[in-house]
């Protein structure tokens, strides 16, 4: 679905990724784990079209998009939840979802697509008219995702979901990702969270500056003793 070549990008003078070649099959979920400053957020944001790599290539579905615009990637089945999830805050749960589905194909799918994410997130639909500043982080978090899937992609690209959420909240979120796995979208996702997230995904990358220094299935992860000892903390 997703196959990225020898991508490199910079940051002015600074290369942030080095030679970095990773895919996504179709309803895979695949976790990029690293330090912080290894890239893995500058990554996303080359696939979703916010950042130009200087060299290498990006394919989804067969047609290149390194270098079209962000709505381009968006419209073609890509959805990034950023960091944070930037919602709007003074905006009501229903209005943030609407935000999600501006362009033209998802507008036309908004009602279809609403009621598939009240079905799976009952909890949006309850506190539809709530203003998002007032929700728990968790149904923030919830939320942005639930946002994402209202421009009905294919690939959604989870940047530290669980990122800021008191620990109790961080299983709430990941059971979100695992419900969103079972409807069969695909999943690329940073997370700091490692044993969790491990544990939902199909296949895993670690990236160390700017480098991918291992790919392998998850449980190659899981056994690996450099992994455990310095992302799983056993
Ligand atoms: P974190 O988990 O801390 O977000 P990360 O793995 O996502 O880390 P990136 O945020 O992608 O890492 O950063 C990779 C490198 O690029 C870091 O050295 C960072 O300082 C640098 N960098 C990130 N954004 C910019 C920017 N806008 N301008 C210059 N350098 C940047």
């Amino acid at each position: 679905m997703l196959e990225i070549k020898s991508l490199n990008v910079y940051y002015g003078e600074f290369q942030a990724l080095f030679e970095v070649s990773l895919r996504v099959l179709e309803g895979e979920t695949v976790i990029t784990v690293g330090p912080n400053g290894a890239g893995k957020s500058t990554l996303l944001k080359t696939i979703s079209g916010l950042f130009r790599p200087r060299s290498g290539t990006i394919t989804f579905l067969g047609k290149r998009i390194d270098g079209l615009p962000a709505h381009r990637i968006v419209e073609m089945g890509i959805a990034q939840v950023p960091e944070g999830g930037w919602l709007f805050p003074q905006l009501t749960v229903l209005e943030n979802l609407k935000v999600g589905s501006y362009l033209k194909g998802s507008r036309r799918e908004y009602a279809p697509t609403l009621k598939d994410i009240y079905r799976l997130f009952p909890i949006l639909d309850e506190r539809k008219k709530q203003v998002a500043d007032t929700l728990s982080g968790g149904e923030r978090q919830m939320l942005a995702i639930a946002r994402s899937l209202m421009s009905r992609p294919k690939l959604i690209l989870l940047d530290e979901p669980s990122s800021g959420l008191a620990p109790r909240v961080v299983s709430r979120v990941f059971e979100f990702v695992k419900q969103i796995k079972a409807t069969g979208y695909a999943i690329l996702m940073v997370e700091q969270n490692v044993r969790k997230a491990l544990h939902l995904s199909d296949r895993a990358y670690l990236m160390e500056s700017g480098r991918v220094h291992k790919e392998g299935v998850r449980q190659s992860f899981l056994d690996d003793p450099y992994i455990k000892k310095a992302y799983i903390g056993l």
